[in-house]
C-alpha cells in the first residue's frame, strides 16, 4: 500500500496545484480498482472544500479529452452524486435510506474490525493504516463495510460513524451513503467479496481465509465467531480554536467544509465555525482537526467553536456572507451557491445512474 502520512496534506496551494497537474485520467482508469493504483488521495481537499470537483475537473480537461477522462469524470459524478442527495433528502440520509437493512443482528461494531483483526490481512493492515494516517483506498473501504454489515451483521450506522472519525476525508454524503449502498438500504442487494476478490485487487494471496469461499456460499453464510464479538467505541475529540466573539462589518463565515484560500478575499474578517452540537454528533479524530487549523490558517481565518444560538448572537451586526451547505441551513448569512461541477438535473432520478445520465453532457460527455 502507498497511503501518504498526514504531512502530504499539510501543504501549501502551489504544492496541491502541482498534484492537480498530475492527474493522469488514463493511468486512473485502468488501475483505480487496485490498492496500489493511480489513485489521487485528493478527496481530503475535495471535503474540505479547500477544491472543487469543477476545478479538477477542468484542469484534467485541459489537457485530456473527455473520452480519456470518462472514469474519472464518472468518479466525481459519484461525490456530486451523494450530495444532490444530501441536498434534496436532508436528514433522511442519516437513516435508512430506501430499505430497512436485512440480517441486522447488531447495532454495536464488531470487536475485530475495531482491534484490526479480522483474520483477512490486506483489510486488517488497511485497518491500522486507517487509525493511523487517517485514509483508506476505495476498494479496501467496500471490503470493510461489507465484512462489518453484511457478514458480520452489524447495522451501517455505527460502523459508519466510527469510519467517519478517523478518515481525514470523511464526508457525511459520500460515507453515509456509501455504508447505505453496501448495505442494501440505498441499493438493490448487499455487495460482497470474497478473499478472490481480495486477493486480485490487493495483489496478495492469502489462502484457506474465511473468506476463501465461492460467491454462491454468501446465500447460506454463516459468520465466524470473532465476527460476533462487539464492543463499545468511544471517539475521542477537542475542539480546536477559541469561544465564539462578536463581530461587526463584513464577515465571510466559513464551514469546515469550506476552506478555499482563494474565497471571497475582497472580505478581511474571515472565520471558521464549528458548530459544537454538529461536532459531538460527527466528531472527528485528532488528526482531522489539525489538518482543518492548517488550511483555516491559509484561509487567515479565525476558528471559532460554539452553538449555533451562539454564533447567530454574535453576528447579529455583522454583514455576512457564506456558503450553502445542507449541515448549515440554520446559520446567519447570505449563502452563495457551492461550486459544482454538474447541474442539478432538471427531472427527479432514483438512482446514479439516471442522475449521470442527465448531467453528463455538461462535460462533454
Ligand atoms: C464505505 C465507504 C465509505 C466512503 N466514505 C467516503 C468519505 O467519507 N469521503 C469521501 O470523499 N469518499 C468516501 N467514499 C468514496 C471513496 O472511497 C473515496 O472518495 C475515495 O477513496 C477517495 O480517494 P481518492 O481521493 O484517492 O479518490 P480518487 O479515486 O482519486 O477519485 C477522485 C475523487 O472522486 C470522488 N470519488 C471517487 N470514488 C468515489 C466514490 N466511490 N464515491 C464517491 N466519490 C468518489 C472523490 O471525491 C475522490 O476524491 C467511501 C466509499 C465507501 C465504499
Amino acid at each position: 500500500m502507498n497511503t501518504p502520512q498526514l504531512e502530504h496534506f499539510l501543504c501549501s496551494l502551489q504544492d496541491l496545484q502541482a498534484r492537480i497537474e498530475q492527474i493522469d485520467p488514463r493511468s486512473y482508469d485502468k488501475t483505480r480498482n487496485y490498492l496500489n493504483g493511480d489513485v489521487t488521495w485528493l478527496s481530503p481537499f475535495l471535503t474540505h472544500g479547500i477544491i472543487s470537483t469543477r476545478v479538477l475537473a477542468n484542469s484534467v480537461l485541459e489537457t485530456h479529452k473527455p473520452k480519456s477522462s470518462y472514469r474519472f469524470l464518472f468518479e466525481l459524478g459519484w461525490r456530486e452524486f451523494f450530495h444532490r442527495t444530501w441536498q434534496i433528502d436532508g436528514d433522511d440520509i442519516f437513516n435508512d435510506m430506501r430499505n430497512a437493512q436485512a440480517n441486522v443482528r447488531s447495532e454495536q461494531m464488531p470487536e475485530c474490525v475495531v482491534n484490526a483483526n479480522t483474520d483477512i490481512h490486506v483489510i486488517d493492515s488497511c485497518i491500522a493504516d486507517l487509525i493511523s494516517r487517517g485514509l483508506m483506498h476505495n476498494h479496501a473501504r467496500m471490503w470493510l463495510a461489507a465484512i462489518t454489515c453484511n457478514m458480520a451483521g452489524t447495522h451501517w450506522q455505527e460502523p459508519a460513524r466510527w469510519l467517519h472519525y478517523h478518515l481525514l476525508d470523511g464526508d457525511l454524503a459520500s460515507n453515509t451513503l456509501s455504508w447505505q449502498w453496501i448495505s442494501g438500504t440505498f441499493s438493490h442487494k448487499q455487495y460482497v467479496a470474497n478473499q478472490g476478490n481480495i486477493d486480485k485487487y490487493s495483489r496478495t494471496t492469502q489462502q484457506g481465509s474465511w473468506l476463501d469461499i465461492p460467491y454462491e456460499a454468501f446465500e447460506q453464510f454463516e459468520p465466524p465467531q470473532h465476527l460476533l464479538k462487539r464492543c463499545d467505541v468511544t471517539f475521542e475529540q477537542t475542539l480546536p480554536g477559541s469561544p465564539v466573539t462578536t463581530f461587526t462589518g463584513p464577515v465571510a463565515l466559513r464551514n469546515t467544509w469550506h476552506l478555499d484560500p482563494h474565497w471571497r478575499t475582497d472580505i478581511k474578517q474571515h472565520i471558521v465555525f464549528i458548530d459544537s452540537e454538529w461536532a459531538e454528533r460527527w466528531p472527528m479524530s485528532t488528526k482531522r482537526w489539525q489538518f482543518i487549523e492548517h488550511w483555516a490558517s491559509l484561509c487567515n481565518a479565525t476558528l471559532m467553536h460554539g452553538t449555533v444560538k451562539q454564533l447567530n448572537a454574535a453576528l447579529e451586526n455583522a454583514d455576512v456572507v457564506r456558503t450553502e451547505y445542507p449541515a448549515c441551513q440554520h446559520w446567519p448569512g447570505k449563502a452563495e451557491e457551492r461550486d459544482w461541477l454538474y447541474p442539478m438535473p432538471t427531472n427527479t432520478f432514483n438512482s446514479f445512474s439516471q442522475y449521470f445520465k442527465q448531467v453528463k453532457q455538461h462535460v462533454g460527455l
